[in-house]
C-alpha cells in the first residue's frame, strides 16, 4: 500500500477523551473512530489487525477440529423466555421490538440460539463430539463503556459451543479450548494466563478465565509468579488426545492463579513468599462447562448408546477479539506509540522515502515494494512529500516491525538503513539485505 492512496487519518495531538496509553493510540493512529459510546467504526488500519486477530482464532479453532459457522446478531427473544434468562439477563440486554411488535433482542451471547440449532438438526449421539463457533458482533448494554474497544457496547467475540455426550468427554472439549486459547494469545504476541474464574450462579468449577497482565486491567489479580515462566511455544499437540489436553490443563492450571471474585487468601498465603504476585490483569477470553443448564431448559438431548434419550453435556467459550487490539497495546507501545507483535501488525514493514521525487530513491523504494510483495508480505511505502521527521513519527506511532529507510546519500553507497521498532537500532546494508531480514 501507498501512504499516498491510504486512508490513515493520524492525530498529531492526544484526544482528551482517552484515559489509557491504548485507546490514546488507537485513535491516534486512525485505527477507530467513535460513533457512540462504546460503539466504534473500525478505520482501514483497525480493521487490518482486527482481521489478523481474527484470522489467528480461525486458524487454531479449526485445528482443534471445532466447525466455523456464522449466526446473526439479531435474535428473537421467544429462545431466551425457553431457557429463563431474558428476564434474568437484566439492563445489559439491548432489546429491541420489529414492526410486528414482537420482541427480538441484539444477542450478547448465543447459547441459546446453538441451542436451538443443535435440537432441531441433531438426535444421535453418533453426531458427537461437536463443536461450533463464530466470531460476530455482540451487544452488551455496559452500564459504564469504556478504554475505547476494551469495554464497548458492541464488540466482536469468538464464542464457541460444545456437545457432548458425557462430562467426560465435555471436560475434554473444555481442555481443547484451553489449549487453542494459549496457542492463540501466545501467537499475538501476548501472555495470557488462565486463572480460576467465578461460576456464578451455575456451580461448579470448571471455568478458567484467560488475563493479560497490564496496569489498566479492570480485574485484580493473584497469582504464583512460576506461572508467567510457562510457555506453550512450538509444541504439537494432538486434540484428540484426552491425555495430551488433559496434561496441558494441568501444567497451566496447577499453580494459584486466580481473579478477586475467587480469591482465597489461605490458599494464597501457601504460596512461598517470594512468589507471591498481585497485579491487575485484562480478561481475553473465558472458558465454560456447564453441563446440561441449556440441554435440559431447552430439550436439546440425543439418543445414547442404550436408546435411552439424554441431556447433551455442554460448554461455551469465548474469546475478545476486538478487546485483544487494546490488550497487545497496553501490554506493547512505547513513548512513540505502538509496536506490533509480527503476528498481528497491520504491515509487516514500513518503507520511507527520505527525498520524494528524486529519481533515484524513487526507484529504489519502488524496487524494494515490489520484491516485498514478491515475498508475500504486505508492505506500507510512505510517498507522501513531506519531512523526514513527520514520516519516521507517523512509522513510529502505527508500530511496524520494521522501517526501511530509503536516500539520495546512502544509495550512493548502494545502502538502505533497517530500523527495528521494538529496539530502535538502525543498520546500514544493502537493499537487498534488508529485503532477506524482513522476510
Ligand atoms: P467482563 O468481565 O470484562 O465484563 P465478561 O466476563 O462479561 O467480560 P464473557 O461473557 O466472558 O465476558 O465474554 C467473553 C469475552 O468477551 C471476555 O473474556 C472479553 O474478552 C470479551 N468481552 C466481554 N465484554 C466485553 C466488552 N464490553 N467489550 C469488549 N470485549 C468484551
Ligand atoms: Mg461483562
Ligand atoms: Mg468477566
Ligand atoms: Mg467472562
Amino acid at each position: 500500500m501507498r501512504l499516498s492512496r491510504y486512508f490513515l487519518p493520524v492525530l498529531k495531538e492526544n484526544p482528551s477523551e482517552a484515559q489509557i496509553v491504548s485507546h490514546r493510540l488507537m485513535l491516534r493512529a486512525g485505527m477507530i473512530k467513535q460513533s457512540a459510546a462504546g460503539i466504534y467504526s473500525w478505520l482501514p488500519l483497525g480493521f487490518k489487525v482486527l482481521r489478523k486477530i481474527e484470522n489467528i482464532v480461525h486458524e487454531e479453532q479449526q485445528r482443534a477440529g471445532h466447525i466455523p459457522m456464522l449466526m446473526p446478531t439479531l435474535q428473537p427473544a421467544d429462545l431466551w423466555k425457553e431457557s429463563g434468562r431474558y428476564d434474568a439477563y437484566g439492563p445489559e440486554m439491548l432489546r429491541i421490538k420489529d414492526r410486528q411488535d414482537r420482541d427480538m433482542l441484539y444477542g450478547p451471547t448465543n447459547e441459546e440460539m446453538i441451542t436451538d440449532i443443535f435440537r432441531s438438526h441433531v438426535g444421535s449421539y453418533k453426531d458427537l463430539p461437536l463443536t461450533l463457533y463464530h466470531i460476530q458482533w455482540k451487544f452488551r448494554d455496559e452500564i459504564r463503556p469504556r478504554f475505547g474497544v476494551m469495554r464497548g457496547r458492541e464488540f466482536l467475540m469468538k464464542d464457541g459451543y460444545n456437545f457432548d455426550l458425557t462430562k467426560e468427554d465435555a471436560l475434554h472439549a473444555y481442555n481443547r479450548h484451553l489449549v487453542s486459547y494459549l496457542r492463540s494469545y501466545e501467537r499475538m504476541g501476548l501472555q495470557a494466563i488462565p486463572m480460576r474464574a467465578d461460576s456464578g450462579p451455575i456451580g461448579g468449577d470448571d471455568t478458567h478465565e484467560f488475563l493479560v497482565l497490564a496496569d489498566t486491567g479492570e480485574s485484580e489479580v493473584f497469582y504464583d509468579s512460576e506461572i508467567t515462566d510457562l510457555k506453550f511455544g512450538d509444541r504439537e499437540i494432538d486434540f484428540d488426545s484426552v491425555d495430551q489436553c488433559q496434561a496441558v490443563l494441568e501444567e497451566f492450571t496447577s499453580r494459584y492463579a486466580r481473579t478477586d471474585e475467587t480469591h482465597d487468601a489461605d490458599l494464597f498465603a501457601q504460596v512461598p513468599a517470594d512468589r507471591q504476585r498481585t497485579a491487575r490483569g485484562i480478561e481475553v477470553g473465558q472458558i465454560f462447562y456447564f453441563g446440561t443448564k441449556y440441554s435440559e431448559a431447552m430439550g436439546a438431548t440425543v439418543q445414547g448408546p442404550d436408546g435411552k434419550s439424554t441431556p447433551v453435556h455442554m460448554g461455551s467459550h469465548g474469546i475478545g477479539v476486538s478487546r485483544l487490539l487494546g490488550a497487545i497495546i497496553e501490554a506493547s507501545h512505547d513513548d512513540k506509540g505502538i509496536i506490533w507483535p509480527e503476528g498481528v501488525t497491520p504491515f509487516h514493514v514500513g518503507i520511507v522515502n527520505l527525498k520524494q521525487g528524486d529519481e533515484e530513491a524513487d526507484a529504489a523504494c519502488q524496487a524494494l515494494y515490489d520484491s516485498i510483495t514478491a515475498l508475500g508480505l504486505d508492505p506500507l511505502y510512505d510517498d507522501r512529500n513531506e519531512r523526514a521527521g513527520g514520516k519516521f513519527a507517523t512509522m513510529d506511532l502505527i508500530g511496524l516491525p520494521w522501517r526501511i529507510t530509503v536516500g539520495p546519500r546512502g544509495l550512493k553507497n548502494g545502502v538502505v538503513e533497517l530500523t527495528s521498532r521494538k529496539t530502535g537500532e538502525s543498520e546500514e546494508m544493502t537493499p537487498e539485505a534488508a529485503v532477506e531480514k524482513v522476510a
